[in-house]
């Protein structure tokens, strides 16, 4: 049954656009190679009250009454990298990499059109609803298999520069592979390439670990060979003194360990895949 903000919009020539971020958001997806879908179907044309998806929104914020005719919403879906595999193209970053990256670039300021998204942090089959309607909240969601991104109403005609695929997420995986292989520790993006910082910060550690090993070694051997003329004053403080940097390097380990893990967690499942349609 048609609603009946849906008929009165018929009756008004059914015309429709999309809010400017959108446009730009969605036509970057498209040619990278996502499905982005804007004007929703019948079933959301009719919905009570209607939403982002119609040119007719009843939740518009900060505006509870959307610009007529103004769409301002998307949904993204997920990649098929196995059929671009197939077809010899490079993979696309998954809903959960891209998802968080407009997450955090909402919260930088860097796309601020955003009014809330909801994405899945893990996978496809579960999701969660973060808004800025102004502060950040979070909440879980039911609507799953796509990220859905609803914009502000007072930006509809925003323009400014933002790249979705910007750098790492713009790149393919096989340069991140190379410059991995190579050693080289920035890509052509600029950004670090964790595990080749990973590697020179590890060499560097057995290095002065090596250095303080034949420091010790060279002061037992001088102890055992001068008998009781050695200085034990000063091979004790030098034992000592390799012990306090010993300390200092692992604590610096300690609290890179722990940038590393919540890292990793921000990074969440990139990998997951999945085809739910809404
Ligand atoms: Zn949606």
């Amino acid at each position: 049954m048609a609603s009946r903000q849906h008929l009165a919009w018929l009756a008004r020539g059914g015309k429709w656009r999309l809010c400017a971020p959108g446009i730009q958001l969605r036509d970057q997806l498209r040619a990278a190679g996502y499905t982005v879908y804007d004007l929703g179907n019948e079933e959301h044309l009719d919905h009570q009250p209607p939403e982002d998806h119609t040119p007719y929104s009843a939740t518009g914020w900060p505006a509870r009454t959307a610009p007529y005719g103004v769409v301002f919403a998307v949904d993204i879906m997920p990649p098929d990298n196995v059929a671009r595999a197939k077809a010899g193209k490079p993979p696309l970053p998954s809903l959960q990499v891209l998802g968080r990256k407009l997450h955090d670039d909402k919260a930088a300021r860097l796309f601020p059109p955003i009014k809330y998204i909801n994405w899945g942090p893990v996978d496809d089959q579960h999701a969660v609803h973060c808004s800025w309607q102004p502060g950040h909240a979070q909440t879980s969601s039911s609507d799953t298999g796509h990220i859905h991104i609803s914009f502000r109403t007072d930006m509809a005609d925003w323009s400014g520069a933002y790249d979705p695929l910007g750098g790492d997420l713009g790149m393919s995986a096989s340069e991140i592979i190379e410059a991995w292989a190579v050693g080289m520790p920035k890509t052509s993006g600029g950004s670090t390439v964790e595990p080749v910082k990973w590697r020179v910060r590890d060499e560097a550690w057995q290095a002065a670990t090596s250095a303080q090993l034949s420091a010790l070694t060279a002061a037992i051997q001088a102890m055992a060979k001068g008998g009781t003329s050695v200085d034990t004053a000063a091979v004790i403080a030098a034992v000592r003194d390799a012990g306090t940097q010993t300390n200092a390097v692992v604590q610096a380990l300690q609290a890179e360990v722990e940038d590393l893990r919540s890292r990793l967690a921000a990074a969440g499942a990139g990998l997951a895949g999945g085809t739910a349609a809404h």
